[in-house]
């Protein structure tokens, strides 16, 4: 039995995650599980399943939730803090280590989990865009596998036939981002002032947390993966081309030196991605069902529109920078799309905020977490600045 630990059971890719184990009950055992306060969730999830550990961030739901399973006779163990969720990432038996938490709030988690050689199943792009290097150096000191959730590079990492550490070898020239556009591909941005949270996290093509959502719909999340897939594949930021697929059937591409390109198709749900990073280089059953190219229809590809989505631009700018940039981008677009959601700031504000605070601070190379911690906590604070100066315009 392979034993499994899943940072961040109650959101969108914890519970695809659930999902995609249930199916192989003879081959994985839950571990551990976290979130951060949806106790009622978690004690669902703990009651099916029964992990030697759960964790909540917030101290008062992790109080509820322990009471409950005493009452229900579950006898798995509650942990509380943020602290915490280190020692459910590298629970014992925790062969696997989903890292489905959003935000820099993965990031010390999913470090522990690679330190301790774990496979590490990333979703959480967000701790590795702001941690650089230093996670891919955990991984490769401690030998842990790293494989990539995040549907467009874990559609890369299929393209790639010696897997994410021959592809120089491999004579790739460069690779295909495939983004859907978002929910305001075709709105036009004198509109954008006005979008809701609610607009924002309608996404047409896939259902997601509510801060990938947003990511989605500023193009900043393309932005975030440019950087994730130069750092997994080892690929200066300029071979990695942004192409618009409306219909998220294409999941990325691959060209090679010798004129091929190839591709991972498939329906737009994160089952995929999951259980083939789960069972790699196995292949087992997710629940999605194959393409039928017959009904598919035409599939289309455009290029992004940079002056009506800035964020794409930033972090392009921020990839190119190859240094704390990327931690500053990330920051800031936490901190601004919070704002969003809980409307303090309008949405065409968004890129303002985190252009201001990258002007603020210049990017330097990353050196170690001490740095990269304090370079975050900064570009927060700024940010905060930002939004208050921008705020919501009448
Ligand atoms: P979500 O909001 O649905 O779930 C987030 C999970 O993290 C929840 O379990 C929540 O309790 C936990 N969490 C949030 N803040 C926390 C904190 N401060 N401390 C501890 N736990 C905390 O988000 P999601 O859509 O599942 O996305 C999770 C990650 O996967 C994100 O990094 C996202 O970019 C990435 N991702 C998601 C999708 C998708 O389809 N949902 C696709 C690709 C990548
Ligand atoms: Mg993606």
């Amino acid at each position: 039995m392979i034993g499994v630990s899943i940072l961040g059971s109650t959101g969108s890719i914890g519970q695809s995650t659930l999902d995609v184990l249930a199916r192989h009950p003879e081959r994985y055992r839950v571990v551990a599980l976290t979130a951060q306060s949806q106790w009622q969730r978690l004690l669902a999830q703990c009651i099916a399943l029964r992990p030697e550990i759960a964790v909540l961030s917030d101290p008062e739901a992790a109080r509820l939730l322990a009471t409950a399973l005493r009452e229900a006779s579950v006898s798995t163990e509650v942990l509380a803090g943020e602290q915490a969720l280190t020692t459910a990432a590298i629970a014992p038996g925790a062969d696997v280590v989903m890292a489905a938490i959003v935000g820099a709030a993965g990031l010390l988690p999913t470090l522990s989990a690679a330190r301790a050689g774990r496979r590490v199943l990333l979703a959480n792009k967000e701790a590795l865009v702001m941690s650089g290097r230093l996670l891919l150096e955990a991984v490769r000191e401690s030998g842990a596998e790293l494989l990539p959730i995040d549907s467009e590079h874990n559609a890369i990492f299929q393209c790639l036939p010696e897997g994410a550490a021959g592809v120089r070898r491999s004579g790739v020239a460069g690779i295909w981002l495939t983004a859907s556009g978002g929910p305001f591909l075709r709105r036009p941005a004198a509109s954008f002032a006005s979008v809701t949270p609610e607009e924002a996290c309608a996404h047409p093509r896939w259902s997601m947390g509510r801060k990938i959502s947003v990511d989605s719909a500023t193009l900043l999340n393309k932005g975030l993966e440019l950087i994730e897939a130069h750092l997994l594949f080892g690929l200066p930021s300029n071979a990695v081309e942004v192409v618009i697929h409306p219909e998220s059937i294409v999941h990325s591409l691959v060209s090679y030196v010798d004129g091929s390109t190839l591709a991972q198709l498939g329906n737009p749900d994160m089952r995929t991605p999951i259980a083939h990073a789960l069972a790699w280089p196995e292949r087992i059953e997710s629940g999605v069902k194959s393409l039928d190219l017959l009904s598919l229809g035409a599939l289309h590809f455009e290029a992004p529109d940079r002056a009506r989505f800035p964020c794409l631009r930033l972090a392009e700018v921020a990839a190119h920078a190859d240094g704390t940039a990327a931690t500053v981008l990330n920051a800031a677009n936490e901190v601004a799309v919070q704002a969003f959601l809980d409307r303090r700031l309008n949405f065409d504000r968004i890129p303002a905020v985190i252009e201001q605070v990258l002007s603020r601070l210049p990017s330097t190379p990353v050196r170690d977490l001490e740095q990269v911690l304090s370079v975050d906590l900064e570009a927060r604070r700024l940010a905060g600045e930002e939004v208050i100066d921008r705020g919501i315009r009448a």
